[in-house]
């Protein structure tokens, strides 16, 4: 068996805010191997881009705290390393895309220079080393004459253009793990499947793991080994692609796949999840999921519930597998 390059163990994280306390992850435990692509999907406010935060330490404390759990990078829990040793590890092994570059990229310094100054902070090259480094990952993701467009600025960009340029900044020093962060929600579809597939590429190129947070199935569908749902804070399923799309268990889950376009049925019309995501400054008790759940039983309103192993490799926490 293959030991995880990544391992979250039990994470809580919790939020204090003026309006009240809230547990924006709340015992989140997930593993990810060398080489995996981890699709974790839910929707707004699920809790994943705070799982993905917590990875790169990158949580503001206050009024952010990571209350419980362990997340063991490569054997080491990054929870307990220092400032600096957290700089060289975002900066030499694990780098973050995020959904909008705008706010990733200085508006005020080149693009050449800001990928320039990451190379030559983390990787020690001097400045000719650097550009011609510079030059060759703009080139590799796809930016057409990168001699010039090294002088420009993140305004000059298209918005996929933009996901690209970020995309050479964090492959500049040649990380180990990449985590993307709806990195294609405010792209048009068409610069959407562009995206994914220069991403997938250079997770190939470069044999890193990936964990690539979206709130769209469909998304993670062809590009994803395995994957995590959230809801309201919670892990709720986990299993392989095949798994969570041919046999789903978790009547989440089941609402997500039925509310997405498939070309394998024949339905005329998307089936919604009814309802809203709850106020997470006041989730209900038990099932944070019961109020909009067609399946809820008393004991959903009252207890929260565990994971379950389903299958090999699969679980989800519903109370409705304790009655099988
Ligand atoms: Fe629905 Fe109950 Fe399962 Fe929650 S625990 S998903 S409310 S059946």
């Amino acid at each position: 068996m293959p030991e995880p390059v990544l391992e979250i163990e039990d994470l809580t994280v919790r939020f204090h805010l003026k309006r009240g306390e809230l547990t924006a992850v709340d015992g989140v435990s997930l593993s990810i191997q060398k080489g995996e692509t981890f699709g974790l999907v839910g929707e707004s406010g699920s809790g994943k881009t705070v799982t993905a935060r917590s990875i790169m330490r990158l949580i503001p404390i206050p009024p952010g705290e990571i209350a419980n759990g362990a997340i063991r990078f490569e054997g080491e829990n990054v929870l307990d390393k220092t400032d600096a040793e957290m700089r060289e590890l975002r900066g030499q092994k694990i780098a973050m895309v995020f959904q909008e570059p705008m706010s990733a990229l200085n508006p005020v310094f080149s693009i050449g220079s800001q990928i320039i100054d990451a190379l030559r902070t983390n990787l020690g090259m001097n400045k000719q080393e650097a550009r011609e480094r510079c030059i060759e990952l703009l080139q590799i993701v796809g930016i057409p004459s990168p001699e010039r467009r090294i002088k420009s600025y993140v305004h000059e960009f298209s918005g996929g253009m933009r996901q690209r340029v970020m995309l050479a900044m964090a492959l500049s020093c040649d990380p180990t793990f990449l985590i993307a962060d709806e990195p294609t929600t405010a792209l048009d579809v068409t610069i959407q499947a562009t995206i994914l597939e220069l991403i997938e590429s250079m997770i190939e190129r470069f044999h890193m793991s990936l964990i690539f947070i979206t709130h769209n199935l469909g998304v993670v569908a062809h590009a994803c080994d395995n994957i995590g749902v959230m809801y309201a804070s919670h892990l709720v399923e986990l299993g392989t692609k095949n798994e969570i799309f041919r046999d789903p268990q978790h009547p989440y889950t089941i609402g997500l796949l039925n509310s997405i376009p498939r070309l394998d049925t024949q339905k005329e019309f998307l089936t919604p999840i009814e309802g809203l995501v709850c106020n997470m400054l006041e989730p209900p008790a038990g099932c944070k999921f019961h109020p909009r759940c067609d399946h809820a039983m008393d004991i959903c309103g009252r207890e929260i519930p565990q994971m379950k192993e389903i299958a090999p490799g699969h679980f989800s926490a519903c109370h409705l597998h304790e009655q099988t």
